[in-house]
C-alpha cells in the first residue's frame, strides 16, 4: 500500500498576501448605529417641519378665516376659538421645540459627541438613545433634570 502523503500540506495558500480585510466583530458598529441614527433624525425632522409648516399655515389662515366670517358669532365663539387656537400655538411651540432638538442631535453627529450625555459625558443608555435619538441626557440625569423642577 502506497501511503501518500498529502504534497500540499506545507505550501501556504495563495492569495493572501498580508491584507487586513474586515475583521469580522470589529468595533465598526457604533459607525453604523450613527448612520441610522442620522437617517432616522433626518426623516423625523422632514417629518417635523413639514407637520410645523402646516400647523404654521393652519393658524395663520385660520385667523383671516375668523376675521371674514367673524362678526355677529364673534363673542359667542371666543371661548372655543382662542382655547383652540392656543393648543395650536403650544402645538406650533412643542413641534419648534422638538424640530431644534432633532436638529442639534444631528449637529451633534457631525461633531461627534452623539449619543453622549451632555450632563456627566458618559455615553446615554442604547435603549435610551433608541427610543430618543434626539435626547442629550443619559437616564439619570434626565431623571434628576425632572425631578428638580
Ligand atoms: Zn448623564
Amino acid at each position: 500500500m502506497a501511503s501518500k502523503k498529502t504534497p500540499s500540506a506545507r505550501t501556504s495558500p495563495p492569495g493572501s498576501s498580508g491584507t487586513t480585510r474586515t475583521a469580522p466583530g470589529g468595533g465598526k458598529r457604533g459607525a453604523r448605529d450613527l448612520q441610522s441614527f442620522r437617517r432616522r433624525l433626518e426623516e423625523e425632522l422632514t417629518m417635523l417641519t413639514g407637520r410645523y409648516a402646516g400647523l404654521e399655515a393652519a393658524t395663520a389662515s385660520d385667523s383671516d378665516a375668523a376675521g371674514e366670517l367673524g362678526f355677529g358669532d364673534e363673542l359667542a365663539d371666543a371661548g372655543s376659538y382662542t382655547f383652540d387656537r392656543e393648543r395650536d400655538l403650544s402645538l406650533v411651540g412643542n413641534l419648534r421645540d422638538l424640530i431644534q432638538k432633532v436638529q442639534t442631535a444631528l449637529a451633534r453627529i457631525d461633531e461627534g459627541s452623539f449619543g453622549r450625555c451632555e450632563v456627566c459625558g458618559e455615553p446615554i443608555e442604547a435603549e435610551r438613545l433608541d427610543a430618543l435619538p434626539y435626547t442629550t441626557l443619559c437616564l439619570a440625569d434626565a431623571r434628576r433634570r425632572s425631578r428638580i423642577r
